[in-house]
């Protein structure tokens, strides 16, 4: 898969340069006229009439978006360009951050040890309760694609590639994004990852955002990693389609899926059309190939039922009885500001519930993923 752009049969898009003079204002060409002078009659001849462009859907996720030239995605990391559909995110960075495995939450991957955290923008749910909503929901203005900018480097001294000169002259050079960022390459995200493997790190974890709706640059940097022997972590809300998350499982370690609730209702109230099923799928094919943990915020009012809490631990034994389940407090947040932080004692009765299924649950005196 190539960096940066999947159009819906995943080739590369030929049309990078109208893209950017789309983005920039550029003029359209010229419509084609008739000559001067010559009165207008039944027989003259007529301008050509433009087909009409087809409007590119984005295969990422269940959300199937169809955009206009220029339009934004759902996730809002991500829109039409031409015949295909771009990251605006690639290497846009918001947070970067060393932190504890344990952060993430992994709890049985490289305990003890670090993992560089890596976040851009952008998400494909609209959890009102959403924890991390500065960089997660924020959308460029107007919802357009942003205007050109360059990308600057950051003081890693830069590995020349095709790669990163691929990601210097399209849609990285397009994205402008609504949040302050830094752009990183894959190149100079794994150098500084391998800095600080005498600091305790094992590899890079793509978190803080939806990783996925940034898939290009997560697939990129992911090869580079493993080739540098460093280990992927993926946290993500499993709402992706099946074919991309394969294609990226051969190069993943562990991941720390969400299992936000435990019926399609909850999920409706996230944005997530089949979201149930589709999150499922995604900690049944992920757990059949890499180290899976699962988290469950549990929310006051929205899932906080022990009978659901019994129906979802009670299906991920189904699928494996060792996975972790860390269940998380909500702390008050982006649309629900008033509903007051999880009570500790509600974890403590829902672990209960659910360790009658699973082996290894852990309760969360915290709630926060960084
Ligand atoms: S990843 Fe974004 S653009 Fe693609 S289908 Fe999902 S919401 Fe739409």
């Amino acid at each position: 898969m190539s960096a940066q752009r999947m159009s819906a049969q995943g080739t590369q898009n030929p049309q990078v340069s109208r893209a950017r003079a789309v983005s920039q204002g550029g003029a359209a060409p010229p419509t084609p006229q008739a000559p001067q002078g010559a009165p207008p009659t039944d027989s003259a001849p007529q301008p050509p009439q433009a087909a009409p462009t087809p409007q590119p859907s984005c295969p990422l996720c269940p959300h199937a978006c169809r955009l206009a030239e220029g339009q934004l995605g759902i996730c809002g990391a991500r829109a039409a360009c031409g015949s295909s559909v771009v990251s605006l995110n690639y290497g846009q960075t918001t947070a970067l951050a060393l932190d504890p495995v344990e952060k993430k939450p992994l709890a049985h991957f490289h305990p003890g040890s670090m993992v560089l955290s890596y976040g851009s923008f952008g998400c494909n749910l609209r959890c009102p309760f959403c924890q991390n909503s500065d960089i997660a929901q924020v959308r460029p203005e107007g919802g357009r694609l942003p205007a050109l900018v360059a990308p600057v480097g950051d003081g890693v001294p830069d590995v020349p590639s095709p790669r990163h000169a691929a990601a210097s002259d399209s849609a990285a050079a397009l994205a402008s994004a609504p949040v302050p960022t830094t752009p990183l390459t894959p190149e100079q995200l794994v150098a500084r990852a391998l800095a600080l493997r005498p600091r305790g790190n094992v590899g890079i974890a793509y978190t803080y955002n939806e990783p996925l709706v940034g898939y290009e640059f997560v697939l990129d940097t992911a090869r580079l990693a493993h080739e540098a022997g460093l280990a992927n972590v993926l946290v993500t809300n499993g709402y992706v389609n099946e074919a991309p998350l394969k294609a990226l499982l051969g190069h993943l370690d562990a991941a720390n899926i969400d299992l936000k609730g435990f019926t399609q209702g909850f999920y409706d109230r996230v944005g997530a059309p089949r979201g149930l099923e589709t999150v499922m799928r995604s900690i049944e094919l992920a757990a059949s190939h890499i180290h899976v943990e699962v988290t469950t915020l549990i929310v006051p009012g929205l899932n906080d039922d022990p009978a659901e809490i019994d129906a979802l631990a009670q299906w991920l034994a189904s699928v494996d009885p060792r996975i972790p389940l860390h269940l998380t407090r909500f702390h008050p947040a982006y649309r629900m500001p008033r509903t007051p932080p999880t009570p500790h004692e509600t974890i403590r009765t829902l672990a209960a519930v659910a360790q009658h299924h699973l082996r290894r649950v852990h309760p969360s005196t915290g709630g926060l993923r960084w």
